[in-house]
């Protein structure tokens, strides 16, 4: 038995690499989870925090509902398999799998049936005699395979296991791991950068840029509901076709317009899928898949460029006036299509695909967030004729400066239940309209109040028009944004910066004891004595450390009364970036509002400084102080 749960976490490495931010996953037991996405953006980086090997750097880490970040590698019980499965050359195939056994004590005869078990499991029950070197890369990776199996894992992680393998063996390599995975009935996490092997293994995948979840849903999902370009062009192959359009609307009809004067109109159903009206008349990006495109009589005019016969199907690349690249066709093995000729290209329109241009999300069918508008005045939050008095997990993450009269609420999609559960804010709605998926439902609903549709991805059921129903929103799936896209809600919580000081008054200077620091100032009159200092957010300062200031010619001006910070995180809200930092002298984080232009991840040292006007000294009841 192994649920796994990732809570915002992170992970930054020494220099201020930023690996991972903000990933957020929950892994059902014997699931089989697949991290796919470009190198670099973070995959392995977090197969590695689940491991233990790689310090998590904020966020929360649970196996089974136990919190796991600082518990040993050896003691989580997870396997990890590597893309080098560097076997030792001097043991046979049954030694390289017992010796871990060995290492950890277990009784020989235990070792023993362990090893020959997973040799059967794997084929590879004749091989156990033999020397690496008298092997092929397949059984190679079979006994690296083995080695983890014998430890009887909750959970196998497997990173990039078959990229060493050539393209047969890596086909016939990954059915065998699917049926290891039958066989077994555990957790797997599997990490690769090849989306075909994401889309013929997983139950469910993980797409990742930029250290970023883009989406996470089954092959199916991601392929006929991508929520970006990214996801939309990372999957399938030969990939989408995606090109700037506009979006217009004509006696009633959608359609667009492209390239020198090309034009096509979407159905009366999938123009009902508009999320987002604002983009009617607005240049959109515009996809479609290779297959949903066909060569008929009408259509689009195109002049093939560059035919390729793949057997069962033929691939047609073609060139349409006014377009910058080819629009790629699938169909049929059809040999009589040749280079140069004209043809019409027919859109299915009911496949096809818009995203805004600015953010590249999806805005037609599921979007990856419903939004409302919303107002914000005194911790309540006032949306769709509705009041919300925000709960303490949602206001102890707003700063002040998120209050204001136009803000939008984004609801993360995928998070939204149609089971009421706690922690929830209910919406309710009515059916509208209905999209069958090949693994879903698309349920399409009116809020009142609100002008477009609000759409949840639901497993199954029956939904009909005009059935009442409800949503149930988790409050951590709710964010906060500015009219132009920018997030006011912090992921952290925004701490309230008191710590302890002791102060002392001599010769007409104060001076005020904070952890090992001493600050000194004019003589605030105040006793001596212990106090409770509170800092105060937005006035705080910072100064740029040396090195910093060398490479960027910053002129440092050195300030009286500084204190070490190191960072721990920042979150760039509203034109403002807050910036939590741990700060001798306080228990808890101190958060501190710079401006925009600062940035931890550019310069992870320095220090704050504290004018008299940035703190408040509370004379705390003795019991506070011996707290
Ligand atoms: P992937 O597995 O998706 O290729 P990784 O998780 O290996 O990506 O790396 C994510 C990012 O973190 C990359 O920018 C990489 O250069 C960086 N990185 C990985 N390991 C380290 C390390 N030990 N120290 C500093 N940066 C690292």
């Amino acid at each position: 038995m192994a649920k796994m749960l990732l809570e915002n976490v992170y992970k930054v490495y020494s220099g201020g690499v930023r690996a991972v931010s903000d990933f957020n996953l929950e892994i059902d037991d014997k699931e089989f989870v697949v991290f796919v996405g470009p190198s670099g953006c973070g995959k392995s980086t977090t197969l590695r925090m689940i491991a233990g090997l790689e310090e998590i750097t904020a966020g929360n880490l649970y196996i089974d509902g136990v919190k796991v970040n600082d518990v040993e590698p050896k003691d989580r019980n997870i396997a990890m398999v590597f893309q080098n499965y560097a076997l030792y050359p001097h043991m046979t195939v049954y030694k390289n799998m017992g010796f871990g056994l060995k290492l950890r004590k277990v009784p020989a005869a235990e070792i023993d049936k362990r090893v020959k078990n997973a040799a059967e499991i794997l084929g590879i029950s004749d091989l156990l005699e033999r020397k690496p070197k008298a092997l092929s890369g397949g059984q190679r990776q079979r006994v690296a395979l083995g080695r983890a199996i014998v430890r009887e894992p909750n959970v196998f992680l497997l990173d990039e296991p078959l990229s060493n393998l050539d393209a047969k063996l890596r086909v016939q390599m990954r059915s065998e791991i699917i049926k290891l995975h039958k066989r077994l009935a555990t957790t797997f996490i599997y990490v690769t950068h090849d989306q075909t092997e994401a889309m013929t293994m997983g139950d469910r995948i993980v797409v990742m840029k930029d250290g970023y979840i883009q989406q996470t849903a089954s092959p199916a999902t991601l392929y006929e509901q991508p929520c970006n370009v990214f996801v939309a062009t990372f999957l399938g192959s030969p990939q989408m076709n995606v090109f700037d359009a506009k979006l217009t609307s004509e006696n009633g009809t959608l359609g667009i317009s492209f390239g020198d004067g090309n034009a096509a109109v979407f159905g009366e159903n999938k123009a009902k899928q508009l999320a987002d009206l604002s983009q009617i008349g607005k240049t959109v990006i515009f996809g479609i898949r290779p297959e949903n495109i066909s060569l008929s009589d009408s259509g689009v005019s195109a002049v093939v460029d560059v035919v390729e016969h793949l057997g069962s199907e033929t691939i047609v690349y073609t060139n349409v006036k006014g377009l910058e690249n080819n629009i790629i066709v699938t169909i049929p093995t059809n040999h009589s299509i040749v280079a140069g000729m004209n043809v019409k290209l027919s859109f299915d329109m009911d496949a096809a695909h818009v995203f805004d241009k600015q953010t590249t999300r999806s805005v037609m069918g599921v979007p990856a967030f419903n939004k409302f508008a919303c107002e914000i005045k005194d911790g309540v939050a006032y949306y769709c004729k509705k009041s919300w008095e925000l709960p303490q997990s949602v206001r102890s993450r707003l700063f002040d400066f998120a209050e204001r009269e136009c803000v939008q609420m984004e609801m993360e999609t995928d998070k939204i239940s149609l089971e009421r559960r706690e922690n929830c804010l209910e919406i309710d709605g009515v059916v509208d309209f209905v999209s069958v998926g090949s693994d879903n439902v698309s349920v399409f609903a009116k809020v009142d109040g609100n002008d477009g549709y609000f759409v949840v991805r639901a497993k199954e059921g029956n939904f009909g028009k005009g059935d009442k129903i409800s949503f149930f929103v988790p409050y951590g799936a709710i964010t906060f944004k500015n009219t132009d896209g920018v997030r006011l809600i912090s992921r952290e919580t925004v701490s309230d910066n008191i710590g302890e000081c002791a102060v002392s008054t001599a010769n007409g200077k104060t001076k005020i004891k904070l952890g090992k620091a001493t600050l000194e100032y004019d003589d605030m009159k105040v006793e001596d004595g212990k106090y409770l200092i509170k800092l105060k957010s937005d006035k705080i300062k910072f100064d740029y450390n040396k090195k910093y200031a060398k490479k960027n010619g910053v002129k440092v001006e050195k300030s009286k009364n500084s204190l070490a910070a190191s960072a721990y995180d920042e979150d760039k809200l509203g034109g403002k970036n807050a910036v939590f930092v741990s700060v001798d002298g306080f228990k808890d984080y101190v958060t501190a509002v710079f401006d925009d232009e600062f940035s931890v991840y550019k310069m992870p040292s320095f220090t704050i400084s504290l004018d008299a006007d940035s703190f408040e000294l509370i004379k705390p009841t003795t019991k506070e102080v011996a707290e």
